[in-house]
């Protein structure tokens, strides 16, 4: 069966990061193998950002070595900075999430750059990325809210959107960094952005912070989005965002879909699995609430 959702699995890079527990690099591989059985079709597998910053990410070149190499898969990793799309370029990396953010304040926080000053650093690295065939997901963080200034004007994400889309973005993903979206503001500011992105495929990124992350997900499902982030277990945060939690789980993501219809070609199960090993690996419970679960009984 054609999936009719694409679920991006972030739980490498966003899920990973949060984790003080370095996890050896064979591990995540033995991971990304089970997560493309599983039915995953696009993962992102590392960031390129510095390893002082983000110790566990130190692996990324060694990753991109060493991944199961599959045409039907897309691996893609996030880039902050010139030098990220540099060390992206030089491990072969064919597709690259690289976002701003579209409050001003978690900007500063996250780059040290005022929105202007990233809009032209963003414009400089599509740019670089694009020159060496790379595709380019655009991403705009903290599009629903912002824990520092609140409400985020609606049309300042739109503006960003054109933006990226003038820039050359392949995709454009509106993030609900903060988990501050709600599923009516949700629908309404989707809609628009998907006027404006037309044939550009749109995705979204959610977390779960406020317990919102699938009202959110069923609201800009019904008003045409097919494509979403998700992360095994629920693992996932911003450093830089005060009380982020994780992303939608992704089995809960696919069960979920599965109970309204909707294939996501991905057998929970096999997610699940890792999700328990992260557990084991960390000590504590993951937010995800299917992977706690016996398997499911069939339902047909
Ligand atoms: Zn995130």
């Amino acid at each position: 069966m054609i999936p009719e959702v694409i679920l991006e699995e972030q739980g490498l890079r966003d899920g990973l990061q949060t984790l003080k527990t370095i996890v050896p690099t064979e591990k995540k591989l033995a991971w990304i193998v089970q997560l493309v059985e599983a039915g995953l079709r696009r993962i992102q597998v590392a960031s390129f950002v510095h390893p002082r910053l983000v110790p566990q990410m130190a692996d990324a070149e060694a990753i991109f070595q060493q991944l199961p190499q599959r045409d039907d898969v897309v691996y893609s990793a996030l880039v902050l900075n010139q030098k990220g799309v540099e060390r992206a370029i030089a491990a072969g990396a064919r597709h690259l999430a690289i976002s701003l953010s579209a409050s001003d304040t978690h900007s500063q926080k996250n780059t040290r750059m005022t929105l202007e000053e990233a809009k032209a650093d963003f414009r400089v690295n599509v740019q670089l990325a694009r020159a060496h065939g790379i595709r380019v997901r655009a991403g705009i963080q903290c599009a629903f809210g912002c824990r520092y200034e609140g409400a985020i004007s609606p049309q300042r994400v739109l503006d960003l959107v054109k933006h990226h889309l003038d820039a050359g973005a392949d995709e454009i993903a509106l993030a609900d960094s903060t988990g501050m979206a709600h599923p009516v503001q949700m629908r309404h500011l989707v809609r628009q952005a998907l006027d404006l992105c037309g044939a550009v495929p749109l995705a979204l990124h959610l977390h779960n912070t406020e317990n919102k992350g699938l009202a959110n997900l069923l609201a800009a499902y019904e008003v045409g989005v097919r494509q979403f982030d998700t992360a095994f277990g629920g693992l996932g945060g911003c450093p830089f965002i005060p009380g982020a939690t994780g992303n939608i789980a992704t089995e809960d993501t696919v069960h979920f879909f599965r109970q309204m219809g909707v294939e996501t070609g991905i057998d929970l199960e096999r997610v699940a699995a890792i999700s328990r090993e992260v557990e084991a690996l960390t000590g504590a419970q993951l937010s995800g609430a299917l992977y706690k679960l016996p398997p499911l009984l069939p339902t047909s």
